[in-house]
């Protein structure tokens, strides 16, 4: 399979060279030359297929003939080896739970699934990459534990000093091996700013670094998978689909949308956001006007240009018409989403952190549109990892996960850096 630059000012390139490079040589997303429906003999039959059947048939097209069937099944074996459980909150509305992965945030799937491509492409060489991310909090960590022990990849992970929360810094700093973790004197936007300016840099050339968020195709394709797992539970109730999926960077929503063109039978999408809402007003008026990123308690959301809006207009032939018909996307304040926790827990006995709160918020809005369809809101991170504001909010103290207490006692390592110079210093020496 070949892809091709959204910038369209760089050449084709093949799957493997779209996933060491991340961004195009000309700044665009990477995207399918070509997307063929899966044949009806599938989902006529997919609920006798396991997940890992399923993603072979759903991610195979996109890969092609770059990594073997044996291999690309045991890579789809190694990222999927944890559960998707669908919980039932209220009648016709299920959460979909995506964090029972080992950092429990729904970015273990991607990072996963790109560490092990890479490792597969790396094979035999010499070559070395170096995967180069700035994070405010959870990509760092899923992308830390995804590549641990991989072989010919070294991760360096930049996090802005402080404000990360506890968990989250003993996820990036205590892993050693291959992960460097270095602590920024600064914000989040410093750290993405160097990330991004090392990629520019000449003089790091040599490195092959390359990016590991959602840009990166190996990290945007595999989450595909959960909506085909969420289609095999449910297609029995045989009533439409409305999923909706607390969005940042929309990386997740847009594969949701590549899943739908591969047939999968979605009746309508939803975008839920937190106040960073340039999405939302762009479907009421038609223009694209991305605005400085404003914090909330759904921090992983505090996205104010999200990167794979490009991909899913594309996906939608640039057309608006098209694009609302699939598609509606609204914005919720820190306040709605805490009263959603709340009225949740109290309804329904179920905790949900702000992420999944979000999404719920989103689909029984547009539920009011579609009443005889079922709903699912994806759960994208575990509550403990946004448990100062669920144990405010719901006056309960959460018990902590076996994956989480277990890096809790472990030491921290980390550099402190304060500039750019201090970075390359690092990736050179
Ligand atoms: C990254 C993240 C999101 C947003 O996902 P996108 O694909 O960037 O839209 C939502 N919730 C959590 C917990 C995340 O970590």
């Amino acid at each position: 399979m070949n892809y091709y630059s959204l910038n369209k000012q760089a050449p084709k390139v093949s799957f493997q060279e779209a996933v060491v490079q991340g961004l195009a040589p000309d700044k665009g997303l990477y995207f399918p030359e070509s997307i063929s429906k899966l044949p009806q003999s599938f989902f006529d039959s997919i609920e006798n297929l396991s997940n890992e059947e399923i993603a072979f048939e759903v991610i195979n097209q996109f890969v092609g003939n770059e990594i073997p069937e044996k291999e690309l099944r045991q890579i789809i074996s190694e990222t999927l080896s944890f559960d998707f459980p669908l919980i039932k909150v209220e009648e016709n509305i299920y959460s979909l739970e995506l964090f029972h992965g080992p950092t429990m945030a729904f970015k273990d799937v991607g990072a996963r699934f790109m560490s092990r491509c890479l490792a597969y492409f790396n094979k035999g060489k010499d070559l070395k990459n170096t995967v180069l991310v700035a994070t405010s909090g959870d990509t760092g960590g899923a992308v830390a534990a995804g590549f641990l022990d991989v072989k010919g990849v070294e991760v360096v992970i930049l996090y802005p000093s402080g404000k990360v929360s506890d968990i989250q810094e003993k996820q990036l700093t205590t892993l050693g091996q291959n992960i460097t973790a270095l602590e920024v004197d600064g914000v989040f936007d410093d750290c993405q700013e160097m990330v991004k300016k090392a990629f520019l840099d000449e003089d790091l050339k040599f490195k092959n670094l390359t990016s590991a968020n959602s840009i990166n195709i190996a990290r945007w394709l595999p989450q595909m998978f959960y909506f085909f797992f969420a289609y095999k539970e449910l297609k029995k109730e045989n009533k439409p689909l409305v999923i909706s999926c607390p969005s940042g960077n929309f990386g997740n929503i847009c594969a949701g949308i590549l899943a739908k063109k591969l047939g999968l039978p979605i009746e309508h999408f939803v975008a839920s956001t937190n106040i960073n809402d340039t999405v939302p007003k762009f479907l009421k008026t038609g223009k694209y006007d991305p605005k400085p990123s404003k914090a909330t308690i759904s921090n992983a959301m505090d996205v104010g240009n999200p990167s794979n809006f490009i991909r899913i207009q594309e996906l939608y032939g640039n057309d608006l018409e098209n694009f609302r018909n699939d598609f509606s996307s609204y914005s919720f304040s820190d306040e709605e989403t805490k009263q959603a926790i709340l009225e949740i827990y109290k309804k329904s006995n179920y905790i949900a952190e702000p992420h999944g709160a979000v999404g719920f918020l989103g689909l029984k809005r547009e539920l009011e549109k579609y009443p005889n369809s079922i709903g699912i809101f994806l759960e994208t991170a575990h509550p403990i990892k946004f448990s100062d504001s669920v144990q405010e909010i719901l006056s309960v103290k959460l018990s902590i996960p076996e994956q989480i207490e277990s890096v809790l006692d472990k030491e921290k390592k980390s550099s402190k850096i304060s500039n750019y110079e201090d970075l390359k210093a690092f990736l050179l020496s």
